[in-house]
């Protein structure tokens, strides 16, 4: 287990186009260490789920919100969307803790 902060420096160091071979030795881990932060790297938004259309589904109520909508909800996709986000963790939002009255 290594910290966060020694992957970026492991990514941003392949990314300056060095080879995983001195990205190891520089940072004192091993190459497997290097092999294994740059397998497990982030993707850019990948999701399983098909496209969606919005606006071209049947009208019907939401079985997540009760609202009559064109399904699939649109509400209810971008509200599973900004969790999924929130539980991969946003660099942006971590400092802050969600503190919510309601
Ligand atoms: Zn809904």
């Amino acid at each position: 287990m290594i910290s966060p902060a020694k992957e970026n420096q492991i990514r941003q160091l392949i990314a300056k186009g060095m080879s995983r071979r001195q990205v190891a030795a520089d940072l004192k881990v091993s190459r497997d260490t290097v092999a294994r932060v740059l397998k497990r790297e982030p993707r850019p938004v990948e999701t399983n789920d098909p496209p969606i259309n919005i606006f071209s589904g049947p009208v019907g109520r939401c079985p997540t919100c009760g609202v009559k909508v064109y399904l699939p909800c649109f509400a209810c996709y971008i509200e599973t969307h900004r969790n999924v986000s929130e539980l991969q963790g946003d660099e942006h939002n971590k400092s802050e803790p969600a503190t919510n009255p309601s």
